[in-house]
Order: structure tokens, then sequence, then C-alpha cells
């Protein structure tokens, strides 16, 4: 089959790494028919005992198999089992029984009543639905005498693919015969997001298609690329898995600073969250921070911290790098998925992501903007810094002046996140007013294609390969460049080692990434020239999808 002919699948990437292998599947969940018949009263007794015995079994098959596991694998099997064990839902289940519901129907009412409660609460809670899943198709597999369902061993080392995973599943894999895994469902945070990464092996979740690749089908698995190719060409795909592994170790040895071949530099940052990553980013070649999330310094505070020990937090960061590199402060970015109890968010926002957060706090709560700005005045004078300090949200020149004018009055030097489609439109405008941007583009890409950015069924959409949000991004950038003034990028696109190189080409002047990106995206800048950029940003902008500005950068970046 030719290259162009295969089918490519896209999903989010989770471990980095490329595969080429067979697809295995689980087993398939036990089919089984609810009874509709009551238990007669006298034998409910037995009835709940049966199940009972069915919960206890399940639960120490996973116990042993937690007994014989290590790391995180083992955490995850003796939770399960611990849920498999949780009062609320046997309780809910022997009720039923008790009631004359038969033991298969009490387990699939009582779980589904749990499901509905977690899926409400969201979030991490929401997460947890699939061990809840994966008990009750244990418990009904064990009450029917049928096999328990789960991975099989393969023969040959196989990829996994699957709708999701179950915590229990993953944990067992042995990652010389599992060496990638793929799953229609699921987020970054997922069970299975988690394993793959303690088994370090290439992993993409929220793949749209992926139940169409039946067993025993050869695809290739791009955990960098977040892409599942079925039926590639079988010399290129060994070509690819044998770059992949080259990649891997340049990023091992590559020490900075950013550059291209041809030497164009590119100051490649970090994205940290307190003193601790900052410190852990100084022992890798991060240039400088390129983002400080200071919200997240706070998620469990109810009251404002005061300047003094906002003054000492931010110190930390700030003294991490004294003595050479960038430190670039955003003051808070409250509300939508991360709420402060502090801020004063307006109660029961019905889209709180197009809400009230961020710079928009201050609108309603001046003082928190400016407490934290005196914070990280006091902390840059105690640490003889000179942080710039930046504001999330911006939608309009007027926030970025009113922004400025408080930053300036300090000493401090100011910028703004270009995260709205708006503020990378007038960017020219907003640059009147500040001394740099930084894209976000993990919103530029939420508020670009109208589509949420926590949701796994529209994680094609939020691709920062997008064309249309790398042409915002362009539109920064040639703004900064008739400036003169410094556009970095600090969003997840900047983690993307290929992604990093057409930003570049862009005209991106800085890219801000976790700490465990960094090398790979710096040995990859390393490989390519200023002009190789350019071109490929240039072909990258001509695309109508994000699968074709990929395939494009790939031609001319390879
Ligand atoms: C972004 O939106 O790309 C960004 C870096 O900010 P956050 O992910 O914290 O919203
Ligand atoms: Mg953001």
């Amino acid at each position: 089959m030719s290259a162009s002919s295969v089918s490519v699948l896209h999903g989010v990437p989770v471990v980095p790494g490329v595969q080429y292998a067979p697809v295995i599947r689980p087993g398939r969940p036990p089919v089984v028919d609810l009874p509709d018949a009551e238990i007669a009263e006298g034998d409910r007794a037995a009835e709940a005992g049966r199940f009972l015995a069915a919960a206890t079994a399940v639960a120490e098959r996973l116990r042993d198999r937690a007994a014989h596991a290590t790391g995180a694998a083992a955490e995850v099997l003796a939770a399960t089992a611990t849920l498999a064990q949780d009062r609320a839902w046997l309780g809910a289940a022997e009720k039923r029984i008790t009631a004359g519901a038969p033991a298969v129907r009490a387990v699939a009412e009582a779980v589904d009543q749990f499901i509905g409660m977690f899926t409400k609460m969201g979030g991490l809670m929401a997460e947890r639905v699939t061990d809840l899943r994966d008990i009750r198709d244990r418990v009904v597999a064990e009450l029917s005498g049928l096999p328990e369902p789960g991975v099989p061993l393969p023969d040959v080392p196989s990829i996994l693919c699957a709708p999701d995973l179950a915590p229990a599943d993953t944990a067992g894999l042995d990652p010389q015969l599992v060496v990638g895994l793929a799953t229609t469902l699921g987020g970054p945070t997922s069970h299975t997001a988690i394993i793959a990464r303690q088994l370090g092996i290439p992993c993409v979740v929220a793949v749209s298609g992926l139940d169409d690749i039946e067993s025993g089908r050869m695809v290739l698995l791009d955990g960098t690329a977040g892409t599942l190719a079925a039926d590639p060409d079988p010399a290129q795909a060994a070509a690819a898995v044998d770059a992949a592994r080259r990649s891997a170790e340049a990023a091992r040895t590559w020490r900075g600073p950013g550059a291209t071949r041809d030497g164009h530099a590119v100051a490649i940052l970090a994205n940290v969250q307190d003193g601790a990553a900052a410190r852990a980013a100084r022992a890798t070649p991060a240039e400088g921070i390129g983002l400080f999330r200071t919200e997240l310094c706070f998620l469990n505070r109810d009251t404002e911290p005061t300047v003094e020990e906002q003054a000492a937090i931010y110190g930390e960061v700030l003294d991490a790098f004294t003595g050479g590199g960038k430190v670039v402060i955003r003051t808070l970015d409250a509300g939508s998925d991360k709420p402060l109890k502090f801020a004063g968010h307006p109660l029961d926002e019905a889209n709180p992501a197009l809400g009230v957060r961020g710079i928009r706090i201050a609108e309603g709560n001046p003082r928190l903007l400016e407490h934290q700005l005196d914070a990280i005045a006091v902390a840059a004078k105690e640490t003889g810094s000179e942080p710039w300090v930046m504001a999330p949200m911006i939608a309009t020149p007027y926030e970025a002046k009113t922004f400025a004018a408080q930053v300036r009055s300090r000493g401090l030097t100011p910028g703004v996140m270009i995260e709205v489609p708006a503020a990378a439109l007038l960017a020219e405008r907003i640059l009147d007013h500040v001394d740099f941007l930084s894209v976000g583009t993990n919103d530029l890409a939420q508020y670009t294609m109208a589509a949420d950015r926590m949701s796994a069924e529209l994680a094609t959409l939020t691709d920062p390969w997008q064309p249309a949000v790398l042409a915002l991004v362009s539109t920064a950038a040639r703004a900064g460049a008739a400036a003169g003034k410094p556009v970095g990028v600090c969003g997840e696109a900047a983690a993307d080692p290929l992604l990093a190189c057409v930003l570049v080409g862009l005209g991106v002047t800085s890219l801000s990434a976790a700490a465990a990106a960094i090398p790979a995206v710096g040995a990859k800048l390393a490989t390519v020239t200023e002009q190789q950029c350019r071109d490929a940003a240039e072909a990258v902008l001509a695309t109508p999808g994000p699968g074709e500005a990929r395939a494009a950068a790939l031609a001319l970046l390879a």
C-alpha cells in the first residue's frame, strides 16, 4: 500500500515514541442478558451471598496481582481492588438483591447509579468511571461463570488498542510484549496515560476511528505526533521507528542553548508551577522560565495569600534562575478549569471558559491583581532579578494598556498572553502598550475552534496543528517582528518538536514547555535551518487541516 492511501487516525499524544506492530485488543466485556424475573423471597439471602463472594473473588485476584506488581501498577491494582470492595456500591447492589433483583442485574444497576454520580462530578471523578465499569464487568463475568475480561498475552510485541483500558488491565502489562497503547477514549490524566508513562511505551488517547482497527492489523503508532496509521508501507514504517529512536538518542545528548542548525537563536524555556519545578528546570538545558503558572500555587487556599507569602513563593522561582536566565511570571489565571476560592468568581456561570477568568477578575476584584504585582515587585527586589510579568486572557488593547501601566509603575516589564483570537488579530495595537507577547496555544486553539480543550471528543478540533490556530500565531509573530518585540509560545504546541520548528518558521522568538519536553524540542530544532522552518511554516499555513499540516511539515523538516 502506498503511503498516501494509508488511513491515519488522530488522537491526543501522551507518551512519545514510535512503534510498528500488530494490534491486539482486550477480551470483550461479558454480554449477559439482564434477567427480568425476581428472586423468590426465600432465595434472596443466598443470592446476596453469591454476589458478595463474587465481588470478594474479583478483589482478591486484583490484590494478588498488585502484590506481584511494582510502582504505579501496584498502586492502580490495589486501588481497583479497594473499589471492588467499596461499601457504597456493594450496599446499593445488596439492597436491590434484598428487594428481589437477581445479582447480575443488581450489579449492573448499582454500578450505573454510581457512574451517573461520578460523571456529574466531572474532573478526576469522571475518569474513575472506567474503573467502575471494569469492576462491574469482572463481577458479572464471575457471577455468570464467564472468563474474566482483560488483555490477552500476545505471542509477539504488539500494540494494544481498546475503547478505553481499565486500570487493572494496563497495570499488568509487560512492556516487552505490549509496546504501545492507543485508546478511543481517555484523557492525558487517565490511568491508561499514567501506566503508559510508567512503562515508557508510546501512547495516544482519544483516537477517533480506532474501533474500526481489528486485531492482527499492522499499525504505526506515533506517540509524539498523536497518530496511528493502519497498514502503512512496512519499509517506511521501519524507517519511522528507526528515526524516532535516533531522535530520542539526540535528545538525551542535547545540552542547549536553543538554536537552529545555522545558528538562529531561539530561547528554549520551561513551564513551571512552583519553586521545586523551577529548580528541576534549572537542571535541564532550559534557558529560563517562559511561563510560571502562579494560580497553581493556590488551588487549595481558601483565603488570599498575603503579599509576604506570595513574595516568598515567587522568590523561590526567581532564585532558581538568578544570575542569568529570563523568568516570565503570569498573574493569576483563575477561573474556568482552575477556580480559586478567594478570587470571588461569579457563582453559576453558564460558560466558565467564556466567563470571568484571568485578567477579567481584576475588573471586579482589582486588589487581587494589585497585591500580586506588589508581591512580584518585592520578590524581584529581594532576589535581585528582573522578571517579566504577563497577564492571561487579554482580549483587547485597552486591557493590555491598563495592565501594562500597573506593571510599569512597579518597575517591572509588562507583556500579555495571546490566547483569545481577538488579541491575536489586534496584536499590533496591543504591542503599542507591552514589551512582549506569549502565545498560549492551548486556549488559543479552544477559542479559535470553539471547542472545549478538556473534551476528548473534540481533541482533533483543539489540535494546535489546526491551520487556523497557526494563522493567528503567525499574525502575532509578524506584529512582534514589526515592533521589534519578542513573541514566545508557551502552550503545549511548543512541546511538540516538529511543531516547535514550524512556530520558529512563523517568527516565534522563544519556546516554553514542560521541562521533560525540552531536550526533544531543542535537539530537533538543532537539525534544521531557519529557512527550512520558514518553508515549513508557509506550507503548513496553506493546508486545510491538522493531518495535512503535520504531513507538510514532516516533508520539509524530516
Ligand atoms: C495556554 O492557554 O496555552 C496556556 C499556556 O495557558 P494555560 O494552559 O495555563 O491555560
Ligand atoms: Mg491559557
